[in-house]
């Protein structure tokens, strides 16, 4: 599933590209990918200017020129690309949205094919569920949110309202570089742990950023490029394989149907040292 690093991949790629179009057609092949059930995407859209591509979370958050916003998200498999006519268009496109600025035309592709993304419309009073976004979050402020829960570490980091942008392949890669186990309960950590936890997510997430995401499956940037990221992946995915630290094998539980990988060694549990 895009996390934040390939979110984020896509709107760097994206603004640069939509931003000052005006939207000449929306081409929409399946309403139920709208939300809430019954918008009106196409006549919201038809002849506005887009003023910004911004990333929340994972959210893809558009804003045209009359303070209008709706934003896309890529769920499992989504993928948001810009084509030009000669490109052909591959099944489970949903949208099309043609834009224009002078004699220059693009289209934007959205396709999903087990279409747990969506496109969601957003009104001026919409409140923002999600939690803070992770790459501007203090220590101090982490630990506050991580006080307020029993839950595992490694759950409390994947929910959306706790804090915002973070999932499977990032939680673990961070929990690994911070030397936490992923069970440790979350209101357990001292002030020191949060802000090593902190540090290393932000590290995490800025590498994988300058290495434009992590491509598992299906996911790809805006120009249809993978990532590179899980080529450095040091406990994502790599179940058995050696600990890069300490060469002990990775280990992989279930937590709440999500894989979650660990050092067994680098990231003891709480209480007890190192090995
Ligand atoms: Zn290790």
């Amino acid at each position: 599933m895009p996390e934040l690093p390939e979110v984020q991949t896509v709107v760097s790629t994206l603004q640069p590209r939509l931003a000052g179009l005006t939207i000449t057609q929306v081409d929409l092949r399946r309403s139920d990918i709208v939300q809430p059930a019954g918008a009106d995407l196409c006549a919201t859209c038809l002849n506005r200017t887009i003023r910004a591509i911004d990333r929340r979370g994972k959210r893809i958050v558009f804003t045209l020129d009359n303070d209008i916003r709706f934003y896309i998200h890529l769920g499992m498999s989504g993928q948001l690309t810009i084509a030009d006519d000669s490109t052909p268009e591959r099944p489970h496109t949903h949208m099309v949205l043609h834009a224009r600025r002078g004699q220059e035309t693009v289209a934007l592709r959205f396709r999903d094919p087990r279409r747990f993304g969506g496109i969601f419309m957003l009104s001026s009073d919409s409140a923002d569920p999600l939690g803070p976004e992770p790459l501007t979050l203090s220590s101090r402020q982490l630990h506050g949110l991580l006080q307020k829960t029993a839950r595992p570490i490694k759950n409390a980091l994947l929910d959306q309202r706790l804090i915002a942008g973070l999932g499977n392949i990032y939680v673990d890669e961070s929990l690994h570089a911070a030397g936490i186990h992923p069970l440790t309960p979350a209101d357990r950590l001292s002030p020191q742990h949060a802000a090593t936890l902190n540090r290393c997510i932000k590290q995490v997430l800025r590498r994988a950023i300058r290495h434009r995401g992590s491509t598992l499956r299906d996911y790809v940037n805006a120009d249809r490029s993978p990532g590179g990221f899980q080529r450095l992946h040091r406990v994502y995915g790599r179940e058995g394989a050696p600990c890069p630290n300490c060469r002990r094998p990775i280990e992989r539980i279930v937590l709440q149907g999500r894989s979650t990988h660990f050092c067994p060694a680098c990231q003891p549990p709480l209480g007890k040292s190192k090995s």
